[in-house]
């Protein structure tokens, strides 16, 4: 493993998650990338970039510590570069802006911006639909997991209630202009488990209009028969988020998770919903169970120990890391340390290829909120080991390719002559 952020675009990406970035007068963020929104679960705020080696990134920027960043980033003519502030201002790396969508200044017919209803995390489309998660309206105490900024943002970046004809707008523009492959729905805790309830009548329409890969993140139903119901109408990616593998240090974090469902539901749900996927192997209408997590809240052999968990069920871990945003009851908390995670993420990289997961397979998903586990090989110290599921994972990546455009054609055939005819049928 090279420990040199100038020629590890993995370790750079989490170098970044970890210091944040300062930005010079040279740069101006609206001209040329995407606006910065605090959007999704409140875990990024920050700058979307392209890393060298096509890694996405979302840098925090707006947070105190980003402040004190060894990391500078300037407009050099035509390119950005990211240098280091020291005497001689070292060349770190040359990066890009991620592009800014050409949907981002428009509205949906009814008057909504569309960014207030869905944006892209690196390549993906993210749509929170729902209102506000609850645990941010409980009186006289929010008990909010203590490291988001969902409450914060609902109504500043993120439009409250959406309907489903805004979100397939949404969906369509950018898959037609951003090119998306896949749609992640998000919603926080309702009470009553309506979660899947809302997002049922979105994935439907999703899923006929244009075959797009579909993932769904929620608590814990304690129907589990619903994740198959889910699998047949299309969902490819169920994920859980727990965050904390640590069972003390879950109920201090995560307060209203631990009321309503405790860690043991978030669990289960894991592991069941990875059952559903086993007989698939690397299928072409994919199923994966993912369990997320949050470095940098708990020891690091806690979340090493989450991911061996998570592998050895069959599902596939989401590790973020923790980053104190603006407004959170976490916002004094210091960021983790690089030097703490890169085995943490060297592990899941690890666990993943142990365990033969399907990491990868998928085209054009770049996740800039995450480091993805097949970019964790580069802060593997194994990686040579598995060639073997390496080189399964290349052929999957591009069988997996091909039968994906045929079902993204055939879907967009579909919806095309059921609009004309529609639209014949008005005239
Ligand atoms: S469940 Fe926790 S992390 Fe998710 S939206 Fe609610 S408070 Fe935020």
């Amino acid at each position: 493993m090279v420990l040199d952020v100038r020629n590890n675009p993995a370790l750079l990406k989490l170098d970044l998650y970890c210091k944040g970035i300062r930005i010079d007068d040279s740069y101006f963020v609206a001209e040329s990338g995407r606006k910065i929104l605090r959007t999704r679960a409140g875990l990024g705020s920050g700058l979307e970039l392209v890393l060298p080696h096509g890694l996405w990134t979302n840098v925090p920027v707006t947070e105190g510590f980003a402040q004190e960043s060894p990391y500078i980033l300037f407009r050099e003519n035509d390119k950005l570069v990211i240098r280091r502030d020291e005497p001689g201002r070292e060349e770190v790396a040359i990066v890009e802006a991620s592009p800014k969508p050409s949907w981002y200044d428009r509205e949906t017919t009814t008057g909504k911006s569309m960014t207030r209803v869905g944006s892209l995390q690196g390549t993906y489309l993210g749509v929170y639909p729902s209102r506000v998660c609850e645990y941010w309206l409980e009186k006289p105490d929010k008990t909010n997991c203590k490291f988001c900024s969902v409450g914060l943002n609902l109504g500043a970046d993120d439009a409250d209630g959406k309907s489903v004809d805004e979100v397939l707008e949404v969906v369509h523009a950018a898959r037609e202009e951003s090119g998306i492959t896949y749609v992640d729905f998000n919603t926080g805790h309702y009470e009553g488990e309506t979660y899947l309830d809302v997002l049922e009548p979105y994935i439907r329409r999703v899923k006929e209009e244009t075959g797009l890969l579909i993932g769904v993140q929620t608590p814990p139903h304690s129907d589990l028969g619903r994740y198959e119901r889910l699998r047949k109408m299309g969902v490819n990616r169920v994920s859980f988020c727990f965050e904390i593998f640590d069972p003390e240090r879950f109920v201090d974090v995560c307060p209203g998770k631990h009321r309503e469902y405790g860690l043991p539901r978030y669990l289960d749900a894991i592991r069941h919903c990875a059952t559903l996927g086993q007989d698939r192997g690397l299928s072409f209408d994919p199923w994966v169970s993912n369990g997320e997590i949050i470095a940098g809240l708990e020891p690091a052999e806690s979340s090493k120990k989450a991911i061996e968990w998570i592998t050895s069920v069959g599902a596939i871990p989401t590790v973020c890391v923790f980053r104190p945003l603006q407004g959170t009851d976490y916002s004094d908390v210091p960021p983790p340390r690089t030097e703490d995670l890169i085995d943490v993420f060297g592990t899941l990289y690890d666990q993943c290829m142990e365990n033969e997961l399907p990491i990868g397979v998928a085209p054009n998903i770049h996740v800039s909120l995450v480091l993805l586990p097949e970019e964790c090989a580069w802060l593997s110290r194994n990686r040579g080991r598995y060639w073997r599921h390496r080189a399964r994972l290349q052929l999957a990546r591009r069988a997996f390719g091909w039968s994906f455009r045929r079902q993204l054609e055939q879907a967009e055939q579909r919806y095309r002559s059921s609009s004309n005819r529609v639209a014949a049928a008005a005239v």
